[in-house]
């Protein structure tokens, strides 16, 4: 492999938007996939118009049958109370979102890279040559044998796991919060409705209340993603079962217009850690820079991770590209702060956030109060899928201290 070349280790939204990046601006990108596309990825498949921005500027096609667009939010406390919001007008955002499966996102986004010049190479995993500490190279082994390269920089792009990563000592710092959800796929004659569903007053069958919530994200061709998370800062997080929790909402906690039953399901509950708040450190080595889960990029208020990885995908290229025009890596470790400057404050808050919501109580007393009040959740939505406009932050800010105030004098269970 020539000189100041790059490998993007992961081909999941993280690691094909850095490639897709890079090679739009002229550098030589390998993408390196352990899996073959379409390849399943546990997840939701929930796009918010963060994550519609991204895709749009990558020239994704929304026409395609497997997109289904999303004009809002619907969310539940509870089987009578309810609120509808459409998602906010917002200066640089779009007003819309999208449910795909991610079989048929990540395969499209990284032939958007491949466009664009990228080698994608599948069924191929990597994993670091490390000496005295330093990534002297990467190894690269699939069915047909291995061999060993020397890219200027290597992008780790490697998901949740991130065994590429900790290979080089990248940790996840346990006193940051982590989720914890599992999703499965089921019929439903709903599945054109353009709203995503939550539950956020989950109960199990003796009508005692689980930590966490629920979803349903409709597909648009005959589907609907069925899911539950929860948060680590639930004191007994680690005793919860996920798959019970979901065969719970799926019985009691879903609203009946789904259909969703034993019968209607399509596949069993899978289930995956969501690594949030920038919890993965360090994210940048001598010639490494850690993006996406592998960074631990997940948004702790809502779960979401896609746009995420798009967004760290790409604010990591331009730190690449300019350390290869260069020739000074040094450049790359002022990503840490950019992403502190981006994202510091509103993760800050979200920590905060997710502590209080652990108590099952609180969560419940949050929720029950919130949908009865129109104004108030619309702005709780802005807050949550980051979606405040640059004149609204200082004021969410100074609301955010408020309701943390209020709720710190909850009872708590
Ligand atoms: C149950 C669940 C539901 C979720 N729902 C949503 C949702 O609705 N919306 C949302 O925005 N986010 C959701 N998330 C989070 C979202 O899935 C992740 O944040 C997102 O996938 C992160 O993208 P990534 O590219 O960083 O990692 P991944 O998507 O995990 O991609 C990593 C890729 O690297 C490859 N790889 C790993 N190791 C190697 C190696 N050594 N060599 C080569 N390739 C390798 C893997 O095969 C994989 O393709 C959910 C997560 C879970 C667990």
């Amino acid at each position: 492999m020539a000189s100041k070349s790059v490998l993007v280790v992961g081909g999941g939204p993280a690691g094909s938007a850095a490639a897709y990046w890079l090679a739009r601006d002229g550098h030589d990108v390998t993408l390196i996939e352990k899996k073959e596309y379409p390849r399943e990825k546990t997840c939701g498949d929930g796009l918010t118009p963060r994550a519609i921005l991204q895709l749009d500027d990558m020239g994704f096609d929304f026409d395609v049958p497997e997109f289904h667009k999303i004009t809002g939010l619907r969310s539940y406390a509870g089987d009578d109370l309810m609120l509808e919001m459409t998602w906010p007008d917002h200066s640089r955002f779009p007003n819309w979102g999208g449910v795909i499966r991610r079989s048929d996102l990540d395969e499209q986004v990284a032939r958007l890279a491949e466009k664009e010049g990228v080698k994608v190479r599948e069924k191929t995993t990597a994993a670091p040559v490390i000496e005295e500490g330093l990534l002297t190279s990467v190894a690269l082994a699939n069915g047909d044998g291995s061999e060993t390269i020397n890219p200027d920089i290597t992008i780790i792009a490697d998901g949740s796991m991130n065994r590429f990563g900790r290979e080089l000592g990248t940790e996840r710092r346990r006193d940051y919060p982590m989720g914890m959800a599992a999703r499965g796929y089921y019929s439903s004659e709903m599945s054109t409705d353009p709203f995503l569903e939550s539950q956020l007053d989950l109960r199990d069958s003796t009508g005692a209340t689980m930590p966490g919530y629920g979803w349903v994200f409709p597909l648009g061709d005959g589907t609907v993603n069925v899911g539950v998370g929860l948060l680590s800062t639930f004191k007994r997080w680690k005793h919860v079962n996920t798959t019970h929790m979901m065969n719970d909402y799926v019985d009691h906690g879903a609203p009946d217009h789904w259909g969703l039953s034993e019968e209607s399901r399509l596949s069993k509950p899978m289930g995956g850690k969501l690594t949030m708040s920038f919890s993965k450190g360090p994210l940048v080595g001598a010639n490494w820079i850690t993006i996406g889960d592998a960074a631990g990029a997940i948004n702790p208020w809502n779960g979401e991770g896609i746009s995420y990885a798009y967004e760290t995908g790409r604010i990591a290229a331009e730190y690449v590209g300019q350390a290869l025009g260069s020739g000074d890596h040094g450049v790359l470790h002022r990503y840490p702060q950019r992403l502190q400057d981006e994202y510091g404050l509103y993760y800050k808050m979200a920590r905060i956030f997710v502590k209080l919501i652990g108590y099952p109580s609180v969560m419940r007393t949050l929720a029950h109060t919130g949908l009865r009040n129109r104004p108030l959740m619309e702005w709780t939505l802005k807050v949550m899928a980051n979606l405040l406009d640059e004149d609204e932050k200082q004021m969410g800010e100074r609301v955010y201290d408020s309701i943390a105030a209020v709720v710190r004098t909850l009872p708590v269970a």
